[in-house]
């Protein structure tokens, strides 16, 4: 329960034994002057336990952001767009020319959106693949078909699902990768393949002539007869392959745009790859005299803070993200961190990376995989039409005194506390649930209908008898002995302890490279047996009085860690198929 990730620090039990609520604990210290200032504001939710079917089920079109607050559409009928929202000002025929390069489909593109009569600001409009310009071509079919590679005679095609929306057929990557449907029959000719569909891992080889002009560009040089391998080293570690200066590893992604080269750097050759069904990235582990590391290779669009730093490391305050990326830059031999050519080897020392992007057999990562096996078997069964008999507890995560984040005058409590009033009515106008929550402003219980709401500080914690919040670790502690009342309360009426969930709303302020929904959940190893407070202010209200310190056991703990994992998954997708930004 705490706001930025300061807070985050190892928190106590929070559950009653065998109950799926989890409350996290409160943090033992505010560190309110280590909270970070920088600008990148992230809708962040605290979450325990499991609601009933949350999930708003698989999208049936994949997603993928492209630079430029462009989004890459791949729908269910296989159809391949581009969506983009109107610039400020800016009218269909600026539109086409920023999309497709010229207004010469403009009619075509105006068809494909039902021939609106002018662009609403704020609507996203699509522009089908065929008539977008060619570099946002190449861009779709990166971000769409992430495990192929350009290779010196040709773009090769790896057939993988993609997602919902399954896997395309030889047609359609002939029409995506040549612009002509009847290139398929060149394509197997060249491959030596008959009639059938490719099976998933299977590769075919696009030959260079055949691909679209700004494909046929981005494909790797032919180069000269690479240098003879490098003797091992004196003390039998693998050694380390200097390579050319403007060239690459074979099946690395190649430097896209004239006149970008990839500067001399030495990486190891990769002991070991790892690359996800999706796609979502590729790992190369190599190993030099200064430690293992792993290489990532920057995609277009792609920066060192956010896709590298923040993604691998699992760092996010402003002042742990700007120190490691010095770090990785040095290891890397990056001069400036804002210019970094498409392609560059980044290498990623072992010890900072995050368990799960470290090789299989990395003790690290087998310790983490057993930790998410063991929760991974509690997941809830429980299904609730339109939300019925289901208890939400809603905590917006500050209020009164204790602002939250800040920046510029914005106060996280603000909106958090507008952001859950939205859901509580948003709930109790859809669904069947009941809604609790944790504080009250004042004896305003609905939404402002303003932007930029009024300035409170008389958010009050709806303990017995309530509490005005003077100090942010006791308003804190006190929201957390409040909703496990609540909960124990509901599970006293009756009411499935499956059926109950938590959620605390934030808006952390932290990188300014970081934008989108994260969900944190109580990990069972980072949380202690027992926790509970002490003092007057505490003794004055029942919730506390009522169980003073709660004690979990081990395994309590990891089926919390359990069921908030599976809540936490559904949330992030449910964001995903609605389109809104999620932190990846
Ligand atoms: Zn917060």
């Amino acid at each position: 329960m705490g706001v930025t990730i300061d807070e985050r620090r190892p928190i106590g039990p929070d559950t009653p034994v065998a109950a799926p609520l989890a409350v996290p604990s409160p943090p033992s210290r505010w560190g309110s002057s280590a909270r970070p200032r920088g600008a990148g504001w992230a809708l962040v939710v605290l979450l325990a336990a499991w609601l009933a079917n949350l999930g708003a089920g698989k999208p049936a079109a994949l997603r993928a952001r492209l630079p430029g607050g462009l989004t890459a559409v791949l729908s269910g009928q296989h159809e391949l767009w581009v969506e983009a929202l109107p610039e400020h000002g800016e009218g269909f025929l600026a539109f086409c020319r920023r999309l497709a390069g010229s207004t010469s489909d403009a009619k075509a593109i105006l068809a494909a959106n039902g021939s609106p009569r002018r662009l609403l600001k704020g609507v996203r409009y699509r522009v089908p693949y065929p008539y977008l310009k060619p570099e946002l071509q190449v861009s779709v079919l990166r971000a769409m078909l992430g495990d192929d590679t350009p290779e010196v005679e040709g773009w090769r095609h790896r057939a993988h699902r993609l997602g919902a929306v399954g896997m395309p057929s030889l047609a359609e990557i002939a029409l995506w990768l040549t612009g002509k449907v009847e290139n398929e029959a060149e394509i197997r000719r060249a491959n030596g393949r008959g009639s059938g569909e490719l099976a998933a891992g299977e590769s075919v080889l696009v030959p260079a002539e055949l691909l679209l002009p700004a494909l046929r560009a981005s494909l790797p040089i032919a180069r000269p007869e690479p240098p003879a391998p490098p003797a091992p080293a004196a003390d039998g570690s693998s050694g380390s392959a200097a390579l050319p200066a403007g060239s690459q590893p074979a099946g690395s992604l190649p430097v896209m745009g004239p006149g970008s080269t990839i500067p001399a750097v030495e990486v190891a050759p990769p002991l070991e790859v790892s690359t996800p069904n999706d796609g979502s990235f590729r790992l190369e582990y190599a190993q030099d005299a200064a430690g293992s590391y792993a290489v990532y290779r920057l995609r277009p669009g792609e920066a060192l803070y956010s896709s590298v730093v923040i993604r691998f490391t699992g760092r996010i305050l402003a002042a742990d993200v700007n120190g490691l990326a010095e770090e990785i830059a040095a290891r890397s031999a990056i001069r400036d961190v804002t210019d970094i050519p498409i392609g560059y080897p980044v290498k990623i020392p072992f010890d900072l990376l995050q368990p799960e992007y470290l090789p299989a057999s990395d003790p690290r990562r087998q310790e983490y995989e057993s930790a998410l096996q063991a929760s991974s078997r509690f997941d809830n069964p429980v299904k609730a039409l339109g939300l019925s008999g289901v208890t939400v507890i809603l905590d917006s995560g500050h209020g009164g005194r204790d602002v939250g984040a800040t920046f510029d005058g914005v106060w996280e409590s603000l909106y958090v506390h507008d952001i859950m009033l939205r859901v509580r009515a948003l709930l109790e106008a859809k669904t069947l649930a009941k809604v609790l929550m944790t504080t009250q402003d004042g004896s305003r219980s609905t939404p402002v209908d303003r932007d930029v709401l009024p300035y409170s500080r008389g958010h009050r914690v709806l303990t017995t008898p309530p509490y005005a919040i003077e100090e942010a670790v006791i308003g804190t502690n006190l929201r957390w002995y409040l909703a496990n009342s609540l909960f124990r309360r509901e599970v006293g009426r009756g009411v499935d302890p499956k059926r109950t969930v938590f959620l605390s709303i934030h808006a952390d302020s932290l990188h300014p490279s970081l934008r989108g929904a994260m969900v944190y959940i109580p990990d069972a190893g980072m949380r202690k047996g027992t926790f509970g407070r002490s003092g007057a202010v505490y003794a004055a209200r029942s919730e506390f009085r009522e169980r003073p310190q709660v004690s979990f056991s081990f395994n309590s703990r990891v089926e919390s860690e359990g069921l908030s994992r599976d809540l936490a998954r559904h949330l992030i997708s449910a964001f995903r198929g609605q389109d809104l930004p999620v932190h990846p």
